[in-house]
């Protein structure tokens, strides 16, 4: 028998829940859609269903489920157990999770913000292990990130810190759904690599991209790094300009902070060989030398599995069986 969490990471299109170990061994898992057309009390009904049915499986063969961890996008107030508000949940303003979910299940519930549970499984079992002041971004679709000092995340007053997304690496550079323009997530995610790619079809010569896709508008990031690995000159060229940029944002937060480590993950991060090379020179060249050549710049090591992780962590710190 053997006692276990349950990580789960909501996202705005579908939430991903697993069983956990108190050692952080994955054991079920489940994948579900969120239906947000339904309501917000109708997609929690869906998640607290889910967990039953993880738990009832896993129950056969383990212990007991003994606390549930939650990972979400926006802000989160986890103190309260409330989602305050969310891009990509429309609809959750103010939202309280924990206690619906505590009354159904009768165990605690630890909430936290989507990318600071993707650092906190980074620190517990990934590639900042020993590590106590690091940052770790996700690049996605978007730029998360989370920043964690002294061992504990960084929250800052109104539990908004951590946004490296939305550091402003441009003055006048393109617009962000945020309501700013040149945020890093506009140049350093897989949204923004389409975007150079579209850019550059424009007034490029010869490329494979051209080649990839009838209609110019259905190329994706992933036919980007397909290119490149074909050693597209093109595609090559623009993940190298995603990773200055990328390193334009390492380098405030190298200056900013002095963390002895930067952890990279994300679905953009699986292309680490075409930009990684042109990141670090950026932050050679522009960060201060000393805390540069302290933050050690590396990937992720639990990929899909490092938000799942650290919201099962967070739950295991709740209920006091990890420091
Ligand atoms: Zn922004």
């Amino acid at each position: 028998m053997e006692d276990f969490i349950v990580g789960i990471d909501l996202g705005g299109t579908n939430f991903r829940l697993a069983a956990v170990n108190l050692e952080g061994t994955v054991g079920d898992r489940m994948h579900c859609p969120v239906e947000s057309a339904r309501g917000k009390e109708a997609v929690l009904g869906d998640l607290v269903s889910s967990i039953q049915a993880l738990a009832k499986n896993q129950r056969s063969t383990r212990g007991n489920m003994l606390a549930v961890g939650l990972g979400a996008p926006g802000l989160i107030r986890s103190e309260e157990g409330i989602v305050a508000e969310s891009p990509n949940l429309p609809g959750w303003i103010d939202f309280d999770i924990r206690t619906p979910v505590e009354a159904a299940l009768g165990i605690p519930l630890a909430i936290e913000n989507d990318a600071n549970c993707f650092a906190l499984g980074e620190f517990w079992l990934g590639a900042a292990q020993g590590i106590r002041d690091f940052c770790a971004l996700t690049l996605g679709t978007g730029v998360g990130g989370g920043i964690i000092l002294n061992g504990e995340i960084w929250r800052g007053a109104d539990g908004m810190a951590g946004e490296v997304g939305h550091m402003i690496i441009e003055t006048d550079g393109r617009p962000c759904k945020c309501g700013s323009h040149g945020c890093l997530e506009q140049y350093a995610s897989a949204t923004a690599i389409r975007r150079f790619a579209l850019e550059a079809l424009e007034s490029h010569g010869k490329t494979l991209l051209r080649d990839l896709r009838k209609n110019a508008e259905e190329l994706t990031a992933q036919d980007v790094f397909e290119a490149a690995k074909k050693r597209d000159e093109l595609a090559l060229e623009i993940f190298r300009k995603m990773g200055h940029f990328l390193g334009i944002g390492l380098t405030n937060l190298i200056n900013l902070l002095n963390v002895d480590r930067i952890v990279l993950g994300g679905k953009v991060s699986g292309a680490w060989e075409f930009f990684i090379h042109e990141t670090e020179r950026t932050v050679t060249e522009r960060a201060f030398k000393i805390p540069a050549r302290r933050a050690k710049i590396v990937k992720s090591l639990l990929g899909d599995n490092g938000g799942i992780l650290g919201a099962a962590y967070l739950a295991l710190k709740k209920i006091g069986r990890v420091q």
